[in-house]
C-alpha cells in the first residue's frame, strides 16, 4: 500500500509539472480546456450530411476564445436580419496582449507616406502580419465556414514548433461566415431536406435578407450592413496587409482555384499587389500539391479588373485575392464520372494537363471532407506565406502607401471636383459619406477661385489624389474604360467576368470633374468637409402654408412616400409654377402644413418652406398598393428591389407566381412591378437554357410553381381594370410577347412595343454591364425631376421598338439612346446598332398601363441617378402620358 501511495505520488507530482510545463510551453491557458469540435458538435464537420450552424459555429468559437490565449472574438457589427457579425483574431498569445499596439503599427504603415526609414524599420521589426479571412462569402459555399472549428483548434492546440512560430509572425482574423443569416437560412433547409429528392439542392430564396449571391457584389456601394461592417475592419480599423476570400464553385471542374488571377487586370491597382498575389498563389498550388491535393488550378476563369467583390481590398494596398473549392450538394456526397469532368471559361481549353492546371482530379466521389480538407491546407499555406515574408509584406505595404501618395501628387488626374451644386440636391452629400465610410480623405473649398480654365465655388468637394487609397479613390470616381486584353495580338478580346461600370458619380447622376494638375492655391483653400453644406432642409416656420420638396432630389421621394404611408397628403404639381420668388418645376411635391411629418420632410435636402399656396393645378397622390413580384429562383434583382423599397420606405407585397391564381390582383393592387426576372421562370416555373430546353428545376413542385393560366388572366384583369404593370430586363417579356403582344387577348389591345435585341445580337451588340447615355422625354410623369440626358445600367436588353397603335392603346418613348456617343462608362460592342432606340416605353393597352425598362433602374443598389424614374412609375397617375 504504501509503496502504491508513493508511486502514486509520484505519477501525480509528474503530470502536474507535466501539465505545468506544456502549459508554460503553450501559453497560459491549459489547452485540454478548449473543446474539441467533435466534442461540442458530436461529429467532425465536414462529415457527410451534418452542417454546423451559425449558433453552434459561435458558441463554439466563444468557448475557445473563453479557454485559449491564442483566440478571441470582437463584434464588428450586425446583420441586416440581426445576427451580430464577429471577427476572430488568432495568434501567439504574446501579440494578442499587444494588439493595440500591433493595430497602431498596422495604421502608420497603412496610411503614413512620412515615417522615416529608420522609424519605419523598426515599426516592422515589430510589427506583424494581419491576414483576414473572410469564410464562406456565400452562404451556399458551405466548406470555408464548416472548416473554420477544424482550423481554429488546430492553431490553439498544437504545439508545433513551425506553426507557433508562424502565430509569432502572424494575426490571422477570421470573419466566421460573411453571411450569418444566409446560413441559417441554407443549414435549415439543408436539414429539412435530408432524405427527400431534393436533398442538397438549392435553398429556394435568396440566401440573406436582400442581395443573395450578389452579397459580394456590393463592396464599392456598402448598401448592406454585412459588406460595412467588412469593409470597415479592413479600411479603417485593423489595416490587414493580406485578404483572402473564401468561396466554392461548380463541381465538375477543377477542384481547386488559387491565385494568380486571369486577365484583364484593374489599370489602377499597382503591379506589385498582382506579383505578391502569385507569391501565395504558387505557395499555395505548391503546398496543396505536397499534400496529396489534386486538380489544382491558377490563371483561370476568375480576373480582376473590377472593384466590387471583397477583393475591392486590392484598391486599398492589400494582397488580396480569393480561393474557390469545388462543390458537393451542400453536406452530400457526389460521384462525378470522369467523363462528366469538364473545363469553362477563360484560362483552360481542355480538361486535361496544363499549366494552369498540373495535376486533374480524375473523378470519384467529392464530399464535404473534401472541401474541408483543401480549405484547411490553404488555411496553413496562406499562414506560412504570410509569416515567411513577415518583414517584406510590412515593407511593401507602407511602401504603397508611399508610391500612391507619389503618384498622386506627379500623375494626373490631381483631384476630382465635386460642385455642391448638383441636380439632386441631397445626392453629393450621400457620396461624400460613402466615401468618408471607404477612408477617403475630401475638403472643402473655401473660396472662389479658377482652376486650370474652371471655377470652383466654395464648398465644392475636392478629392485629392495625392492620399494612400489613390487607387480606389480613382477607380471609383473615373469613368470606366474595360482594359481590352486579347487571347493572342488580333486575337478573340477576352470577356469580362461580371459588369464594367461602377463609376460612382456617374451612376449616382452627379457631376465629377477631373483636374489634370496639383495647384498652390487650391490647397491653401481648403477645408475639411462640412456635411451639413452640401443639401440640407429648412426649419419650417409655424405661420408656413407647408413645404416642397424638389422632384429632382431622391430624397424628396423618400419623405413622400413615408408621408404617404402615415395617411399624410401629397400632391404633386402639374406644372411649372412659382410661389413668391422660388420657381417650382413640375413633380414638385407639395405637403401642406406644420405637423410633425410636414417639418420632418421639410429637413430633407432641398427643401423649401412655403409661406402660401403655390399657383397652379396639382395632382393628390393616392397611397398605391403595391405588388413586387418575386420567385424562389434565388431572384437577387427581386430581392435588391426589396432593398431599394425598404430603404425609401415604399410600401409593398411580396407576390410569388403561385400567388396570382387565388389574389384578386384587380381589387388587391395598384401597381405590380416586376424586377428582371426571365418569363420563363415566371409562366413555366423552369429555367430556360435556349429555345425549347428547359433546365429541370431543382426546387420542391411548392417553390416552382409558374403564374398559371388562370393567374395571367387575372393579371390581364388587372391591367383591363386600369393597373399599372412596371418592368424591367428579362420580365418584359412576359408582356411584350405573352399579355398583349403577338397573341392577342379578349381583354387587351396588342402592345404598341416589341423586344428588337435579338437582331441586334445577331449584329454584333454585346453590352457586359455598361453606363449608356440616353435622352430623356421632358414634361412627362415618368420623368419628372430628371435632368434632360442620363446615364441608364444596360446589360444590352432590351431594346424596343414601337408601332402605331391601334385606337384602344397608347406608347411613349420615354428614354432612348442618342445618335452617337451612347458609351458613358464601361464596355460595349456594336455600339451604333443602339442608335435612337428606345430603352424605356410607356404602354397603355386598354385602361392599363405598362412601364417597361430596357435597363435596371437600380441595379444592385446603385443607381441613384435612374432610381427617380422607377419611384415616378409607381405614383404614375391614372391618366397618363
Ligand atoms: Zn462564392
Amino acid at each position: 500500500m504504501q509503496r502504491r501511495k508513493g508511486a502514486t505520488m509520484r505519477i501525480l507530482r509528474w503530470l502536474l509539472a507535466a501539465v505545468l510545463a506544456a502549459g508554460w510551453l503553450l501559453g497560459r491557458g491549459a489547452a485540454a480546456e478548449v473543446p474539441s469540435p467533435e466534442a461540442a458538435f458530436g461529429f467532425t464537420p465536414g462529415s457527410d450530411r451534418k452542417l454546423v450552424d451559425y449558433g453552434q459555429l459561435m458558441d463554439y468559437l466563444e468557448q475557445v476564445a473563453t479557454a485559449s490565449p491564442r483566440f478571441e472574438l470582437r463584434e464588428i457589427g450586425t446583420s441586416e436580419l440581426g445576427r451580430p457579425l464577429y471577427v476572430g483574431l488568432l495568434s501567439s498569445e504574446a501579440n494578442l496582449a499587444r494588439l493595440d499596439e500591433l493595430r497602431e503599427i498596422n495604421r502608420r504603415l497603412a496610411l503614413d507616406p512620412e515615417i522615416p526609414d529608420a522609424e519605419r524599420e523598426r515599426m516592422v521589426e515589430e510589427g506583424r502580419v494581419f491576414v483576414l479571412a473572410t469564410m464562406s462569402m456565400h452562404a451556399s459555399e458551405v466548406g470555408p465556414a464548416q472548416a473554420l472549428p477544424l482550423l481554429v483548434h488546430e492553431l490553439v492546440t498544437g504545439d508545433d514548433p513551425a506553426v507557433l512560430e508562424q502565430l509569432d509572425r502572424v494575426v490571422l482574423m477570421v470573419v466566421p461566415t460573411h453571411n450569418p443569416d444566409g446560413m441559417d437560412m441554407v443549414v435549415e433547409y439543408y436539414r429539412s431536406s435530408l432524405g427527400t429528392s431534393y436533398e442538397g439542392g438549392p435553398l429556394p430564396g435568396v440566401y440573406n435578407r436582400y442581395s443573395g449571391h450578389d452579397n459580394n457584389r456590393d463592396f464599392v456601394n456598402l448598401t448592406q450592413a454585412e459588406s460595412r461592417a467588412v469593409s470597415r475592419v479592413y479600411t479603417s480599423d485593423w489595416y490587414p496587409q493580406v485578404q483572402v476570400d473564401k468561396h466554392q464553385m461548380g463541381g465538375t471542374g477543377p477542384r481547386y482555384y488559387v491565385p494568380n488571377v486571369h486577365d484583364p487586370i484593374a489599370e489602377n491597382i499597382d503591379e506589385g499587389l498582382w506579383t505578391w498575389s502569385g507569391v501565395f498563389g504558387s505557395n499555395l498550388a505548391n503546398d496543396m500539391a505536397t499534400d496529396g491535393l489534386r486538380g489544382v488550378a491558377t490563371h483561370w476563369l476568375f480576373d480582376n479588373y473590377w472593384p466590387g467583390s471583397t477583393e475591392t481590398a486590392l484598391w486599398k494596398n492589400m494582397i488580396a485575392f480569393l480561393t474557390e473549392g469545388a462543390s458537393c450538394r451542400v453536406a452530400t456526397p457526389v460521384f462525378v464520372e470522369a467523363s462528366e469532368l469538364e473545363t469553362y471559361g477563360k484560362g483552360l481549353s481542355e480538361y486535361a494537363k496544363s499549366i494552369n492546371m498540373p495535376d486533374p482530379w480524375p473523378g470519384g466521389w467529392w464530399r464535404l471532407s473534401d472541401i474541408v480538407r483543401y480549405e484547411l491546407v490553404t488555411m496553413r499555406s496562406i499562414l506560412k506565406t504570410a509569416a515567411r515574408n513577415r518583414p517584406e509584406i510590412l515593407r511593401f505595404r507602407n511602401g504603397l502607401c508611399r508610391s500612391e501618395v507619389a503618384k498622386g501628387r506627379t500623375e494626373a488626374p490631381a483631384y476630382f471636383l465635386l460642385p455642391r451644386r448638383q441636380h439632386d440636391p441631397g445626392a453629393l452629400a450621400e457620396l461624400v459619406g460613402l466615401l468618408q465610410e471607404h477612408g477617403v480623405t475630401l475638403w472643402q473649398a473655401t473660396a472662389r477661385l479658377e482652376l486650370q480654365g474652371r471655377v470652383v465655388e466654395p464648398g465644392d468637394v475636392v478629392v485629392p489624389l495625392a492620399q494612400p487609397y489613390r487607387a480606389f479613390v480613382k477607380e471609383v470616381l473615373e469613368r470606366q474604360s474595360y482594359p481590352v486584353r486579347r487571347y493572342t495580338p488580333d486575337g478573340e478580346i477576352i470577356r469580362p467576368y461580371d459588369v464594367t461600370s461602377w463609376s460612382l458619380p456617374l451612376h449616382r447622376g452627379l457631376v465629377c470633374h477631373e483636374v489634370a494638375a496639383r495647384s498652390a492655391e487650391l490647397e491653401s483653400r481648403l477645408a475639411p468637409v462640412d456635411a451639413g453644406s452640401l443639401g440640407s432642409g429648412v426649419e419650417l416656420p409655424v405661420d408656413a402654408w407647408g413645404v416642397a420638396l424638389p422632384a429632382a432630389a431622391n430624397a424628396s421621394f423618400r419623405a413622400a412616400f413615408a408621408a404617404l404611408g402615415e395617411g399624410v397628403r401629397v400632391e404633386r404639381i402639374l406644372e411649372q409654377t412659382t410661389n413668391g420668388d422660388l420657381e417650382l418645376a413640375a413633380g414638385t411635391f407639395l405637403l401642406r402644413g406644420n405637423s410633425e411629418r410636414v417639418a420632418a420632410a421639410a429637413r430633407t435636402p432641398g427643401a423649401v418652406a412655403l409661406m402660401a399656396a403655390p399657383a397652379g393645378a396639382t395632382t393628390v397622390l393616392a397611397p398605391r398598393r403595391i405588388g413586387l413580384v418575386e420567385t424562389y429562383f434565388h431572384d437577387m434583382d427581386a430581392g435588391w428591389t426589396r432593398y431599394l423599397f425598404d430603404d425609401f420606405g415604399v410600401g409593398y407585397r411580396v407576390l410569388h407566381p403561385a400567388d396570382f391564381e387565388s389574389t384578386d390582383l384587380a381589387s388587391s393592387f395598384d401597381v405590380l412591378v416586376f424586377p428582371d426576372v426571365g418569363a420563363d421562370i415566371l409562366t413555366k416555373g423552369k429555367r430556360k437554357i435556349d429555345d425549347d430546353d428547359y433546365r429541370p428545376t431543382e426546387y420542391p413542385p411548392e417553390f416552382a410553381k409558374p403564374i398559371s393560366e388562370k393567374g395571367l388572366a387575372r393579371l390581364r384583369a388587372f391591367l383591363a381594370a386600369g393597373g399599372v404593370v412596371v418592368s424591367w430586363q428579362s420580365s418584359t417579356e412576359l408582356f411584350l410577347e405573352k399579355l398583349g403582344g403577338e397573341e392577342e387577348s379578349e381583354e387587351l389591345p396588342p402592345l404598341a412595343a416589341r423586344d428588337v435585341t435579338e437582331e441586334l445580337e445577331k449584329r454584333g451588340l454585346y453590352v457586359p454591364g455598361s453606363l449608356l447615355r440616353a435622352r430623356l422625354l421632358a414634361d412627362h410623369p415618368l420623368t419628372w425631376g430628371m435632368p434632360a440626358e442620363v446615364g441608364v445600367f444596360s446589360e444590352g436588353s432590351p431594346v424596343f421598338a414601337t408601332s402605331i397603335p391601334r385606337a384602344d392603346a397608347d406608347r411613349r418613348v420615354i428614354a432612348s439612346h442618342p445618335d452617337d456617343d451612347i458609351l458613358m462608362s464601361g464596355y460595349i460592342e456594336g455600339e451604333k446598332l443602339l442608335a435612337g432606340k428606345p430603352v424605356m416605353v410607356w404602354l397603355r393597352s386598354g385602361s392599363g398601363q405598362l412601364v417597361l425598362f430596357g435597363f435596371s433602374p437600380h441595379h444592385r443598389g446603385s443607381m441613384g441617378g435612374t432610381y427617380k424614374l422607377l419611384f415616378n412609375a409607381l405614383l404614375l397617375p391614372d391618366s397618363a402620358p
